[in-house]
């Protein structure tokens, strides 16, 4: 099977998140996992709340559609989550399959300050869903992003708009609806009384309503 770990603080999932994980399972890939961290390693701390509650909200937006899955690995390993680790233990756990990491095109953009960074992408194929005002238009321009150690050996395929590095490790960059929908906003959205819907599934605004999550 293939299968693509999609991590995040998910505070909370959103239809962003959600439509990109629906066009790569329908295009690419057999099944998508999300991972909620434990505490986001570059974030501020007071943002990152709940991470069971972060979690439900997964499992309550994802629920019988058997092509997505939750993950609970970083909540269960405790302190600041690394995607070096988890990418290590799914390796370990999915032995006979292909295993993708997929992120936003602002998260790729950051990639180089990652911890292990170029240990995490010497490990697994990346999958990059693009975000609003991230374009994917010359791809190599993209290898900017990467850290500086890597570039110097990358190949550039056109025709699949991806990056592959010392002949191994690929960067596919997919061109996914791009949905401008922020957790950021909605919880300022809801901290301000002004409308969510819409933006993620209704079952998670009553969930985040009835739990008083972001008050
Ligand atoms: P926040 O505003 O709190 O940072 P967010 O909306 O960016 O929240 P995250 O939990 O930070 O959501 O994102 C998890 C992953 O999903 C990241 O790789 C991010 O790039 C990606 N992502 C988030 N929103 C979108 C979106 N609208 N479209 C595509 N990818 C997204
Ligand atoms: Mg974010």
């Amino acid at each position: 099977m293939k299968i693509g770990i999609f991590g995040g603080t998910f505070n909370p999932i959103h239809y962003g998140h959600l439509r990109a994980a629906e066009e790569i399972a329908e295009k690419f890939l057999d099944k998508v996992i999300f991972v909620p961290t434990n505490i986001t390693s570059h974030k501020n701390i007071n943002d990152n709340i709940h991470p069971e509650k972060r979690l439900e909200m997964i499992n309550i937006a994802i629920k019988e559609d058997e092509r997505f899955g939750s993950s609970d690995v970083e909540i269960k390993r405790g302190g600041f989550s690394y995607s070096y680790d988890t990418v290590v233990q799914f390796k370990k756990k999915y032995k006979g399959d292909k295993l993708y990491f997929i992120v936003g095109a602002d998260t790729y953009a950051d990639v180089k300050n990652w911890k292990n960074a170029e240990a995490v992408l010497g490990a697994i194929d990346f999958i990059v869903v693009g975000r609003p005002k991230y374009g994917f238009k010359n791809i190599v321009k993209l290898i900017d992003f990467l850290p500086d150690n890597l570039k110097e050996d990358v190949n550039v395929d056109l025709n699949q708009n991806s990056l592959t590095i010392r002949q191994k490790r690929s960067i596919y960059f997919l061109n996914t609806t791009k949905l401008d929908i922020s957790s950021t906003v909605i919880r300022n959205n809801f901290k301000n009384n002004i409308s969510n819907l819409f933006l993620l599934p209704n079952k998670v605004i009553n969930y985040i309503i009835n739990n008083k999550l972001y008050e």
